[in-house]
């Protein structure tokens, strides 16, 4: 493991929190009382497990690859702040950061420097991107891109891929449905993801009406589906061609598969750009990145009003930098698509000993597991594949001390705080649990 991990401190933190364990009792009574204050115990629906089963989790500590419970056991975490943290949790550059920026005062209320220093980073890396705006939260980035690109285009309707995740503005929760091509209302054309066909079809039937096509350009929301070769170079071609806007949504992508995001890998350049989660450094964050051109939309400038209390701000910013200075002085992509070879290896030699048909769809550091006879290449083909497999997977996982997302429909993140002998240690839990698994099937 590289020396990025404030391990020193978790020892530390170690010691005192033995003394300072929660009892189960009292974590009992946290959870209950979390159902009576927080709509499902929750603040994000995921984090109340019901998709696997079993209590949903209480974390107050984290380092490396590791999170720990108010009770002091401890797991190997593959969530990873949902992508946000490509380095690990508390690494050390952006913690001193953080610390250094707190300092300086928490909330300036004007510009800081380290907006415009952020902005000059994720302009130097991603060729698209001129300017950039940034904000609280993906959600945000992409309700704020569709905006523009309405008011650029005088059209309304937008073109979204059934399974991608892009927030939750009203608009944009039509891809989350299993509707089929045109039928999820009037404004928003919900097509199959990797399905050139229904794209084509839904563009010479809605072409001249349609703003913007938005589409992460790789998924990661329905579990991993990293799209065909040709398909987002189509999805280039047919928008230039109607004059239609080609959003990606860059937000888990962004500096993960690669420092200049999917665009980079694939080479298609996109109208607008959203980020958010890893360029903030566990911070919250989101981004919209464009030529300057359409950029200049954006108020002052133009017409199209965004603005907000916390936009860009300053802690954010300073986590971020640490965070892509990091990646950009020691890139750590090559290494992190071996260790997910090497986990997507393991995974699928334990899963074949017991007879157990797995699918693992992987781009870089991330990763997902589908129980499927077949491979999935789209929103339909994932949600077919056996949730109770997984969600026996999941638990066995948990009580062998790792943690996944709960959920089939999101993705396993590996982080430079990964080793090979933890994601051994995930391989080897996997076996246990693959096994009994064959036996259920069995009885
Ligand atoms: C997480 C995510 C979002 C939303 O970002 P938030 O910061 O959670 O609002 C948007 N798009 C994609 C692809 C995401 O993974």
């Amino acid at each position: 493991m590289r020396d990025t991990v404030a391990s020193g401190e978790w020892r530390v933190a170690n010691s005192k929190a033995r003394s300072l364990r929660t009892p189960n009792s009292e974590l009992r009574t946290i959870l209950e009382e979390a159902q009576r204050y927080l709509v499902g115990g929750v603040n994000s629906p995921v984090r109340a497990f019901r998709q696997v089963g079993g209590d949903p989790l209480l974390l107050v500590q984290a380092r490396g690859a590791e999170v720990r419970d108010p009770g002091g056991r401890r797991w190997l975490d593959f969530i990873m702040g949902w992508g946000a943290l490509l380095l690990g949790h508390n690494a050390l550059p952006v913690v001193r950061a953080i610390q250094r920026g707190m300092k300086q005062g928490i909330l300036m209320g004007l510009t800081h420097p380290a907006e415009v220093e952020l902005a000059r980073l994720i302009v130097e890396a991603v060729p698209s991107v001129e300017q950039v705006r940034f904000m609280v939260s993906g959600t945000e980035a992409c309700m704020t891109a569709v905006r523009l690109a309405r008011a650029q285009t005088g059209r309304t309707k937008i073109v979204v891929f059934e399974g991608c995740y892009h927030g939750h503005a009203a608009s944009l929760m039509a891809g989350k449905t299993t509707s089929v091509a045109s039928v999820s209302g009037s404004e928003v054309i919900s097509v199959p993801f990797n399905d050139l066909g229904a794209f084509e079809m839904a563009i010479r039937r809605h072409g001249d009406d349609v703003a913007c096509v938005i589409v992460e350009s790789v998924a990661a929301n329905m579990g991993v589906v990293v799209p065909e070769p040709g398909f987002l170079q189509r999805l280039r071609a047919l928008t230039s061609r109607h004059g239609i806007l080609l959003i990606f949504d860059e937000v888990v992508t962004g500096f993960r598969v690669g420092f200049g995001g999917a665009q980079g890998y694939v080479g298609v350049r996109p109208d607008l750009t959203t980020f958010g989660k890893i360029i903030g450094g566990g911070l919250p964050i989101g981004a919209l990145g464009g030529p300057r051109q359409l950029m200049q939309r954006l108020a002052p400038e133009g017409d199209v009003f965004h603005g907000g209390t916390f936009a860009g701000h300053p802690l954010s910013m300073t986590a971020g930098i640490a965070t892509l200075q990091e990646l950009k002085t020691d890139p750590p992509y090559e290494r992190l698509e071996r260790l997910s070879g090497r986990l997507a290896e393991g995974l699928l030699k334990s899963a074949s000993r017991s007879d157990i048909a797995i699918q693992i769809n992987r781009l870089g550091s991330m990763l997902s597991v589908f129980f499927s006879e077949t491979p999935v290449r789209d929103f339909a083909q994932a949600k077919a594949s056996r949730r109770d497999r997984f969600a026996q997977w999941a638990q066995s996982l948990r009580r062998h001390g790792i943690l996944i997302p709960p959920s089939p429909l999101e993705a396993l993140f590996l982080s430079t705080a990964h080793t090979e002998a933890q994601v051994d240690r995930m391989v080897d839990a996997s076996r246990t649990a693959f096994r009994s698994l064959k036996k259920k099937r069995f009885r």
